[in-house]
């Protein structure tokens, strides 16, 4: 089996570096990853000037675009075969809710599913991105189990939480995404020559959790994973709004 790892934190970063080793348990693993840190890229690709792969030791390359472009490249000229899996991680910080929608972590992953490959993503919840480190045989599990189902669901990605090492895992819950309210985090102030800037990040965040949500688990202690699809379109409205009568004219 042929893994693709990838991430948004850089190639240089702890979190990748124990996926990818972990990965190695289940098969054989390339990493084209970002330059530097890409995280909250979401799902942008590089149109607007040229990109270059370098290469950093025989299984890794980096580049200087985002997770997608990574997934896109690796896919489409640096791999010399399709790879079967994309795993995309591991993030250093959480991805629950709506953050999914910001996330380059979950970007590649998603690129991947666009292109026909099967695709996790995984992140850490826990403050220091070094304790990665002690999460590698918990990793090496999941990955066994998820890569051995039978089938994996078509235009799926998983989405998968796992809680501080500080927490005792319970085990793993199958969830959906929670929803986040953020509020102060966009800052309004003047710069040394008193021109006005913002600065968007930070703030308190509040988290509407049900039961069954990503958040909910993390909290409680369970490594979470969300099955999520691409398809944006919100089902329930469609037939309501062609009542609507909208009209050309
Ligand atoms: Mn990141």
């Amino acid at each position: 089996m042929l893994i693709l790892c990838t991430n948004d934190d850089g190639y240089f970063a702890t979190g990748l570096g124990v996926l990818a080793e972990a990965a190695r348990s289940a098969g054989e693993v390339r990493i084209v990853a970002p330059d530097r840190e890409q995280s909250a890229t979401s799902h942008s690709l590089t149109m607007h000037h040229p990109l270059r792969a370098h290469r950093v030791n025989d299984f890794t390359q980096r580049v200087d675009g985002t997770p997608t472009d990574c997934v896109a490249l690796a896919l489409g000229a640096l791999l010399d075969q399709k790879p079967d899996v994309v795993l995309s991680g591991v993030n250093h910080g959480a991805n629950m809710g709506e953050d999914v929608l910001y996330s380059g972590t979950v970007a590649g992953a998603m690129e991947a599913t666009i292109l026909g490959i099967p695709a996790i993503a995984f992140s850490y919840t826990g403050r220091d991105p070094e304790a990665i480190v002690k999460i590698r045989p918990l990793l090496e599990r999941l990955i066994t189990q998820l890569l051995s189902q039978p089938e994996f669901p078509p235009e799926t990605l998983l989405n998968i939480n796992i809680p501080p090492v500080e927490t005792e895992v319970r085990g793993v819950r199958v969830t959906r995404l929670a929803r986040r309210v953020y509020t102060g985090s966009l800052t309004r102030a003047h710069d040394p020559s008193g021109r006005e800037y913002f600065w968007i990040g930070g703030g308190a965040s509040e988290w509407k959790a049900d039961e069954d949500s990503d958040f909910h688990a993390v909290k409680n202690g369970y490594i979470s994973v969300t099955p999520l699809h691409l398809d944006l379109t919100n089902y329930k409205l469609l037939s309501g709004m062609r009542e609507w009568g909208l009209t050309h004219e």
